[in-house]
């Protein structure tokens, strides 16, 4: 019975509208919880033509119960795409952004070619880490995460995209696990960086369920940031570079502190414009990338 899709998936929309969804919202969340459940991508959805099992059902009242309670979907889905690809994640770890689509983007124009080790601090799901090492088959990626829970999925994720051999994961706060180097040309970190003002500014998809040690920094935000740029040195080979996503507001102040501490440094925009990710060189001038 094909109608039986169409009628399905209005009842699904109802209840996300009434949940607060904008229609076009509902539209595609209803698509993609069932393409989800049904394992076809959101578009084949029309094309299934066979009246769905009780299970199925099932399963569909189940996630969508959890979406119209505020829960967001990728934490629903268990999973959530990043640079084209499919990451688990899970409560306990942050909901990868597309601006860090942007602080991998650039990253990867801080690599020269060759074989060479990159640091990423605070890996939480692993995208960051792992999508460095599939862009780039001649990297290795050592990453440092603290939360327990986040390694795990992290490491489920590297088992996923069979990075095992290439990308390390390290249980440890911040660079603690190193002994002084020099190891890497780059530390990559997508830090937290809401400030305690600004964390009941946040909307409550965020507040109630996304990690708050992987958003919330001491210091207006800075806590973490200033340590990687005050660290990053003793680990950092001759012109390695720092490279790290910011709050849309920082990047003055950033600047001048990443100068006062003896850094070159650059600020590129995100697609809305705002300040969003710092490049930080020791020493040579940023031109020379
Ligand atoms: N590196 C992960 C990401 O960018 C986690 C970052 C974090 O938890 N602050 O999604």
């Amino acid at each position: 019975m094909k109608g039986e899709i169409f009628q399905n998936l209005a009842k699904i929309v109802k209840k996300l509208e009434l949940s607060g969804l904008t229609n076009s919202e509902a539209r595609t969340e209803a698509r993609i919880i069932v393409a989800h459940v049904l394992r076809v991508g959101p578009l084949d959805v029309y094309f299934h033509s066979k009246p769905l099992t009780p299970e199925e059902k099932k399963e569909i009242e189940k996630l969508l119960k959890r979406r119209c309670q505020g829960e967001p979907l990728a934490y629903v889905l268990g999973e959530a795409e990043f640079w084209g690809r499919r990451f688990v994640v899970g409560q306990g770890v942050l909901i990868p952004r597309p601006e860090t689509e942007q602080l991998v983007e650039v990253a990867l124009s801080l690599i020269s070619p060759g074989p060479q080790w990159v640091c990423e601090l605070g890996v939480g799901s692993g995208v960051v880490s792992l999508t460095l090492a599939l862009e780039r088959k001649d990297l290795k990626v050592f990453g440092i995460e603290k939360s327990p829970k986040a390694l795990q999925i992290a490491l489920t994720n590297r088992k996923q995209w069979r990075l095992e051999k290439r990308v390390f994961f390290a249980r440890g706060d911040w660079f603690s696990p190193l002994r002084p180097g020099p190891y890497f040309s780059l530390v990559v970190s997508n830090p937290p960086y809401i400030a305690p003002e600004e964390w009941t500014e946040l909307p409550p998809e965020i507040r109630d369920y996304e990690p708050k040690e992987a958003l919330w920094a001491p210091k207006k935000g800075l806590y973490y940031i200033e340590k990687t740029l005050r660290e990053a040195p003793t680990y950092l080979k001759p012109n390695g570079f720092v490279c790290l996503e910011i709050g849309y507001r920082q990047g003055p102040l950033v600047r001048e502190i990443a100068s006062r501490m003896g850094y070159k440094t650059e600020i590129i925009k995100d697609f809305a414009g705002h300040q969003r990710i710092l490049v930080a060189k020791l020493k040579d001038t940023l031109a020379h990338r």
